[in-house]
């Protein structure tokens, strides 16, 4: 269904690991955050907490949570990717983190517990504002 990685996303072996960790410390709820990125490389996590209020379900980050990330980021004039975890389901963007994604225009990335207890994998997407979903590949280097 995804056609060939349309965009590469660096990101640091010692990041993606503490991404990690943050997930699986979230499940069996979905737990999410945000990362910095400078031209697609990613220099800074975010962790957060999940602000849905059925956090088994969908994950939200809180406005003050946004606002304070959005911020910090703008100091390194960086780019802002969500993340967040699927308990059960692909690690592909739902129904409605289309919507929500079409409106942000950040780049998504999205963990799958699908084969828990293993670790969980990761897939990244850019969605346009029309909803079209184009799949990236993730590059981990340390
Ligand atoms: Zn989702």
């Amino acid at each position: 269904m995804v056609a060939e990685a349309q965009f590469v996303v660096r990101i640091p072996e010692a990041i993606y690991q503490e991404m990690v960790s943050h997930i699986v410390a979230g499940y069996p709820n979905e737990a999410c955050g945000a990362l910095g990125s400078i031209n697609h490389e990613v220099v800074k996590n975010y962790p957060t907490a999940n602000a849905a209020e059925e956090p088994d379900d969908f994950s939200i980050i809180s406005e003050a949570d946004i606002v304070r990330i959005y911020n910090a980021i703008d100091d390194y004039d960086g780019d802002m990717i969500y993340y967040h975890s699927h308990p059960k389901s692909e690690a592909y963007p739902s129904a409605r983190d289309i919507d929500w994604a079409k409106r942000s225009g950040y780049l998504y990335l999205i963990f799958s517990h699908r084969h828990y207890p293993e670790p969980p994998y990761a897939r990244i997407f850019a969605i346009s504002p029309e909803g079209g979903v184009t799949e990236g590949a993730i590059e981990r280097f340390s």
